[in-house]
């Protein structure tokens, strides 16, 4: 016998990763002896610095949440009361409140079949006169290769925003997530990748749209000239973020190995399989996401009792619009939907104990074998 793990449905796998220490604290406690703990001290620039280079563009601003990077790209991309924004049904609750903020209108869009991906004939469906922008998603890190979506949005002069708030280091036909529409957003909340408890960022490659967030988050940069809000991420928060952004490209490897050996570890029979994603595209490992042929329900109770639950039992994610403040903007999502339930996500960060890896790797190979639970 193998050690016990007491894992079950009353005490799942753990989903949160907690870093190590990796030197915050003595940057800390720089801010602390020199008095600056705004965000208008200089380790600003020097977070912000990184980030770009790090993401291969020309602008990064750090603001104080994901939900703020979302909000700041979609104002100064000039989305104004009664404009609509076209959205994707899978995307959870935070990805879609920002819009509601700009007292916007969320137009749901279907994805395509088993895929993450906005369905490009619902797009065209969906764009009217009012459509100001588009959000697209790469949901638990896996890659959505948006690219027949992205050519139609651009043909029609509307501007994407990439929700990259799961997904640092995912990759998508080769590029940065967050680095393909006109601007990405990302979280560094507690339970993203890279983490600095609360706070965010927006990508961009456009130096006059990287200004308009900037005096935006910025209280206008109190020039009175124009109007902003204050989004600005603290300095020891952003202290945190560049400390903890030399290790990301570990973390990423370490969560793919994860990964691997329980891929390794499922029959080869496609009863349970990884979420598909293209020959040039990397899920970063939010979460290793499997889907199953049939059988669905049975797979999410199983993988729930088994202390596996997936984000639909977790959380209760579901479409958007099956939420009561998004209810009014139901439309028919069929694959997202379908998603939402065959889709299963199973922890795989950095701070999971070898043991329970291979824990994890046994049980989920049991289940798509039809075995039964030790
Ligand atoms: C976390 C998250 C957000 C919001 O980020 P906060 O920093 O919590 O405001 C938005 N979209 C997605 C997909 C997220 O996972």
């Amino acid at each position: 016998m193998t050690t016990e793990l007491l894992f079950t449905a009353t005490n799942p796998v753990d989903d949160r990763y907690n870093p190590p220490a990796c030197g915050e604290i003595n940057e800390i406690a720089a801010l602390l002896a020199d008095g600056r703990l705004s965000g208008g001290a200089p380790v600003l620039a020097a977070y912000e610095q990184a980030l770009a280079a790090l993401f291969g563009v020309s602008r990064a601003t750090a603001v104080n949440s994901g939900s703020s990077a979302l909000h700041a790209a979609l104002t100064a991309l000039g989305v104004k009361p009664g404009a609509e924004v076209l959205v994707p049904a899978t995307a959870p609750l935070p990805t879609a409140m920002p819009i509601l903020t700009c007292v916007a209108t969320p137009v749901m869009v279907d994805t395509r079949p088993d895929s993450l991906a906005l369905d490009p004939a619902d797009v065209e469906r969906k764009l009217t006169p009012r459509t100001r922008a588009a959000i697209t998603l790469p949901l638990w890190g896996y890659p959505n290769d948006d690219h027949e979506a992205v050519v139609l949005l651009a043909d029609a002069g509307i501007a994407l925003i990439e929700d990259a708030c799961q997904a640092h280091g995912t990759k998508i036909r080769g590029r940065y997530a967050g680095t393909l529409g006109v601007a990405g957003c990302f979280s560094t909340h507690d339970r993203k990748l890279l983490s600095t408890g609360e706070g965010g960022f927006v990508l961009t490659n456009d130096e006059e749209l990287a200004a308009r967030i900037d005096f935006y988050t910025h209280l206008g940069h109190l020039n009175g000239a124009v109007h902003g809000v204050n989004y600005k991420l603290a300095a020891p928060l952003a202290a945190i973020g560049l400390r903890r952004l030399t290790r990301l490209q570990a973390q990423l490897d370490a969560r793919r190995r994860n990964a691997r050996r329980i891929l390794d570890a499922l029959p080869a029979d496609g009863t349970l399989r990884e979420f598909g994603y293209g020959e040039h595209d990397r899920p970063n490992y939010y979460n290793l996401v499997l889907t199953a042929g049939s059988h669905q329900q049975e797979f999410a109770q199983n993988l729930s009792a088994l202390g596996l639950p997936p984000d639909s039992a977790r959380y209760g994610y579901r479409p958007l619009y099956q939420r009561p403040i998004f209810a009014e903007y139901a439309t028919a999502c069929p694959n997202a939907e379908a998603l939402a339930t065959s889709t299963f996500q199973i922890p795989v960060h950095p701070g999971m104990p070898e043991a329970t890896v291979e824990w994890v790797a046994a049980r989920v190979a049991d289940l798509a074998r039809g075995g039964t639970k030790s």
